[in-house]
């Protein structure tokens, strides 16, 4: 007997060929493992290679587990996993690489956690196998998204994760272009956990991440966390023009005290001046961060808050459990 939460199991694929045939043996056999109704979504983020033959010849042999999705052309790991989850319809959603980097082994374990009632589990890679420069790269960016966010988890950077369903649907709900998709689902949980997961190196192909493209994550992972670099504008500004118009009027009282001949000639008055320019200009560009920061924000709109769950008078319609959100959470709207 098959038990009553479904599973599933979002793969993102971009020119992964050569670890697909491994990858879908891993996986059916990890939901064979589990006493849970599975579905695999594949998401082909407009490969070139022969992916996408191989995801049509394993969805013919497993039809009804695995689902094929393709997309036009490369959108980008976070789009493809967006893609995935539309099509999503089990009460777990589990996300995984294609590079077997994430043993699919590990997802019942992320499966037992969403039964214990957390909304997000993340994994934290045990013994990563990856180059020095992603790992320290990963462990600042790490601690930045735990200062910004208050929520301390451990590993942003590893897609092999749970969500409950009602976290993904309000995922969905945010119309945003550029996302880090386990940065924003925390938004919407209350309760999160992480599990130590094994860390193997790429089986095949190399990275799809270049520099440029990576870099380029980093900016859609700080740009989705907060506005605050933009507020940051605002605050050097204020600084930066605090000790310009201060050492200006510091500058204009040494000369009318001591005369031209300390202020070389007129020059301290024009450095004077300048500062006092320079520090109008900071404050001017503090102005506009704070309106594009809230225009971003507008412009993003996400729901303005989310309600996990509702006890009272619903509570008697409802069959769901304290714990169990998904029957009545609310997505408020952000209009
Ligand atoms: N990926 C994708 N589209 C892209 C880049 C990557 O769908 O434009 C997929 C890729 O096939 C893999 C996952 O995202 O399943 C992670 O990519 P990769 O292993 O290259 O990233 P890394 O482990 O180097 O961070
Ligand atoms: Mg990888």
């Amino acid at each position: 007997m098959k038990g009553e939460l479904s599973v599933s199991i979002v793969i993102p694929v971009f020119n992964e060929a050569e670890n697909l045939t491994e990858l879908i043996g891993r996986c059916l056999k990890a939901c064979e493992s589990m006493d849970n109704p599975c579905e695999i979504i594949m998401v082909d983020d407009g490969s070139t290679d022969s992916s996408e033959d191989k995801i049509v010849a394993a969805v013919r042999m497993n039809p009804g587990t695995l689902k094929g999705v393709f997309l036009n052309k490369n959108y980008g790991q976070h789009s493809a996993i967006m893609a995935g989850f539309e099509q999503a319809k089990g009460d777990v959603i589990v996300t995984l690489d294609a590079d077997l980097q994430n043993p699919p082994e590990e997802i019942p374990n992320l499966v037992e956690q969403i039964k214990l009632g957390y909304d997000v589990v993340g994994s934290v890679r045990e013994n990563r196998q990856d180059t020095l420069f992603r790992k320290i790269s990963s462990f600042i960016i790490n601690k930045t998204i735990q200062k910004v966010t208050g929520v301390m988890m451990n590993d942003y950077g590893c897609m092999l994760r749970a969500y409950k369903k009602h976290i993904i649907d309000a995922v969905l709900n945010c119309p945003e272009r550029s996302t880090f998709i386990p940065v924003l689902a925390n938004n919407f949980a209350k309760s999160t956990t992480e599990i130590i997961v094994k860390h193997e190196e790429r089986h095949g192909g190399d990275s799809k991440y270049s520099l440029l493209k990576l870099i380029s994550l980093q900016f859609d992972l700080l740009t989705c966390m907060t506005t605050f670099p933009l507020r940051l504008l605002s605050l050097i500004g204020g600084i930066i023009s605090f000790f310009g118009v201060g050492f200006g009027i510091f500058l204009v009282a040494m000369r009318i005290v001591f005369g031209s001949v300390w202020a070389a000639n007129g020059v301290f008055t024009l450095f004077a001046v300048l500062f006092i320019l320079i520090g109008a200009q900071f404050i001017a560009l503090g102005l506009l961060g704070e309106y594009l920061g809230r225009v971003y924000n507008d412009v993003r709109a996400r729901p303005r808050y989310y309600i996990h769950h509702i006890i009272g008078k619903e509570e008697k319609q409802s069959t769901a459990k304290d714990t169990d959100p998904k029957i009545i959470n609310k997505t408020g709207c952000g209009c």
